[in-house]
């Protein structure tokens, strides 16, 4: 099967904002008395704000947090985000997009994220490679990662089948929400994880860059 389209995850993809995000919530979560350091945080990349601080309190006082809390964290730790300089774009990102153009592939974003400003900001990183109608973002969705819902809205966007497509991600529970959607996953490992974490996700392959995936990039899919 012919690969068509190409859908990236953001964070961790195209911009280096992961260490941005995983600091605010472990500064955050220890405020309010919750267990979670940075480093845990990337594992629950992905998962809705209260999917997360659920899974914190349920841990610490087995039960989930009250809508207040979910909300006064969430809150806080966006504040504490937005008051950070505008994170770095991830290095060989713009070589995989120039690669994806060149292949001719339908390019399409699919995030957990829900910022306004978000179409603004890959435009001025990414100039001409996204497009309004093939942006899935947390506004169109139900269900957060590693529900496959995302995916097979981007799916939907980008009008393939889940064989015509490749997703590209960097989170555990990313892969999973790809891999749930039947779509061929590739994890570009820019974070801190072991690499075996993105394989047991279900990733068919990881790079341990965007600048290593972009040199094999016509032979993983396979437009030679
Ligand atoms: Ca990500």
């Amino acid at each position: 099967m012919t690969t068509k389209a190409i859908l990236f995850d953001m964070d961790g993809v195209l911009f280096n904002s992961m260490p941005y995000h995983a600091k605010c919530w472990e500064q955050v979560c220890q405020a309010e008395g919750l267990d979670l350091t940075a480093q845990e945080a990337y594992l629950h990349e992905g998962r809705t704000a209260k999917g997360t601080i659920d899974l914190l309190t349920q841990r610490k006082w087995h039960r989930d947090a009250t809508p207040e809390e979910v909300e006064r964290i969430y809150e806080a730790k966006c504040k504490l985000f937005n008051a950070l300089p505008e994170a770095p774009t991830i290095e060989g990102a713009d070589l995989v997009l120039a690669a994806a153009k060149r292949a001719g592939l339908i390019i399409t974003l699919v995030t957990g994220s829900g910022q306004k400003s978000l179409l603004e900001r890959l435009n001025k990183a990414y100039p001409h490679c996204f497009v309004p109608e093939r942006m899935v973002t947390s506004d169109d969705v139900r269900h957060g990662k590693p529900h496959p819902e995302p995916y097979l809205m981007g799916l939907a966007k980008s009008g393939v089948n889940a064989e015509e497509a490749i997703v590209v991600e960097n989170a555990p529970l990313g892969v999973e929400a790809a891999v749930a959607a039947g779509i061929r996953t590739i994890a570009v490992n820019t974070g801190p994880l072991p690499e075996k974490a993105l394989l047991d996700a279900g990733a068919s392959q990881v790079f341990p860059s965007m600048t290593a995936f972009a040199q094999q990039f016509d032979e993983i899919v396979g437009r030679k």
